[in-house]
């Protein structure tokens, strides 16, 4: 019966629970964003800084060879006993202005350690340590192992041409990263002895100090604490948005129950639970419009209580709530489940019965004025009454809205109470 069903309103998602996911959408992507936000952040930050960490060493170590280069240049090179391993530079031989090789009182043989030989060696075990290779290279080497490489042309190009200070790159190969740096190397007095003859002057650009950092093990760490803040920033972006969905979900489980519970308030009347006058009007229009396209037939029937005043004063409104509350329990079983059946005021009830006609309305009528007839009504504790209902029966006609209808079924009505009470009156079609 259509007093029973339909609890809650029609559509799915009401507004306000379509603007609960809004918002709560809207929150959980800025979280996104911003989490986003702080890891791109804490990575360009922490990119930022292993390149000045790597730019500090690298501008330290090439320091430190320009003062070793400067202190065996100003000496005009040093001069190594001959043993094992040392052996004469194939490139100071022909220059006139310099003695690649001496032999002291007693014999022993030196050899000339230019200030490039000996940076280069050095470099040698620096790189055998692995803690950084470095040497001096330039566009125009006296020894083509000191050639510059792509990095260090393209610096040196820059240093002679834009006059550029330094030059530094990250260059990664796979798992091997390494720091290059390069600083321009300018001829002083003291390299003129080796190198008048390519035409250098004091202050030229000669070529430069190129140092490279072994970088993979820093970067390997660094590599390292991102993939811990990705599986952390993951792992707190699954629990907020779990907690979030939780939130919402409970939020709109709440909402629900609100409206459901806004949803009876407005069209229940709180006392017999029935539809109320207003909803029962409102499905009344919707039967009257869907009998009328269907040409089908449709009954409507007002019952009333007959000296109902006669409870309440006997035995008190309390009493006489009581009875407007179990009255319908009464009823309900004789109607069927499309039948509307509201509380149309005081002791007043309206029930609408589509796809029926007026005869098989009036039968109704008459087992539903029976069923009251045979009960007894609870009023004070043990005590109950019996009761009479009369009710006024009419059948929907051609042109007729809800308005006219209810005041056919009125009029019979009170027909029914003019004939005595307890029984039931119809008006044929007018
Ligand atoms: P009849 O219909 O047979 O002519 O007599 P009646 O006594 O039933 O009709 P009347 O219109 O004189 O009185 C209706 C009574 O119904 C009076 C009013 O107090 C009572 N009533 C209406 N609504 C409620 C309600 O919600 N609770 C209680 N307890 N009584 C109600
Ligand atoms: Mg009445
Ligand atoms: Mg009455």
């Amino acid at each position: 019966m259509m007093q029973s069903t339909m609890v809650g309103p029609d559509q799915p998602t009401s507004p306000g629970q379509r603007y609960i996911k809004k918002y709560l959408t809207i929150i959980s992507v800025i979280f996104c964003l911003t989490l986003i936000g702080v890891f791109w952040g804490f990575n360009s930050r922490a990119n930022f800084l292993i390149k000045e960490q790597l730019l500090k060493q690298a501008r330290a170590y090439s320091k430190e060879i320009t003062l070793i280069r400067g202190w065996i240049a100003a000496h005009g090179g040093v001069y190594v006993k001959k043993q094992p391993g040392v052996s004469e530079n194939p490139y100071l031989k022909d220059i006139p202005t310099v003695k690649a090789k001496i032999i002291d009182a007693d014999q022993e043989v030196y050899f000339l350690k230019n200030p490039a030989m000996a940076t280069r060696e050095i470099s040698e075990m620096a790189r055998e340590e692995r803690i950084f290779s470095f040497h001096i290279t330039s566009l125009k080497p006296i020894n083509p192992q000191n050639s510059p490489d792509e990095f260090e042309t393209q610096a040196l190009t820059e240093f002679e041409t834009l006059n550029t200070k330094e030059v530094f790159q990250l260059d990664t190969r796979g798992d091997e990263s390494v720091f290059r740096y390069i600083i321009p190397l300018l001829v002083k007095e003291s390299c003129l002895q080796c190198h008048a003859a390519q035409g250098y002057k004091v202050g030229d650009i000669r070529g430069g100090i190129s140092v490279s950092l072994p970088a993979s093990d820093i970067i390997a760490q660094i590599r390292t604490s991102k993939i811990y803040i990705v599986v952390f920033a993951l792992t707190l972006l699954i629990t907020l948005t779990g907690i979030i969905l939780l939130i919402s979900n409970q939020l709109i489980r709440e909402l629900q129950n609100a409206e459901k519970r806004l949803y009876e308030m407005a069209t229940r009347d709180f006392l017999t639970g029935l539809l109320n006058r207003r909803e029962g009007f409102r499905r009344f229009q919707e039967e009257i419009s869907k009998s009328s396209r269907n040409l089908q037939p449709l009954t409507a029937i007002i019952l009333d209580i007959d000296h109902f005043k006669t409870v309440n004063d006997t035995y008190g409104h309390l009493a006489g709530d009581k009875v407007l509350q179990v009255l319908p329990d009464t009823l309900i079983p004789v109607l069927r489940d499309y039948d509307i059946f509201c509380r149309y005021g005081g002791e007043e009830f309206l029930l609408i019965l589509p796809s029926t006609t007026l005869q098989k309305g009036v039968e109704i009528a008459e087992r539903l004025r029976k069923k009251i007839a045979e009960s007894r009504f609870p009023v004070k504790n043990e005590t109950t009454v019996t009761l009479t209902v009369s009710l006024g029966v009419a059948q929907l006609t051609g042109n007729e809205n809800e308005n006219s209808l209810i005041n056919r079924v009125d009029a019979a009505l009170y027909k029914a109470k003019a004939r005595g009470r307890n029984c039931v009156h119809f008006l044929e079609k007018s």
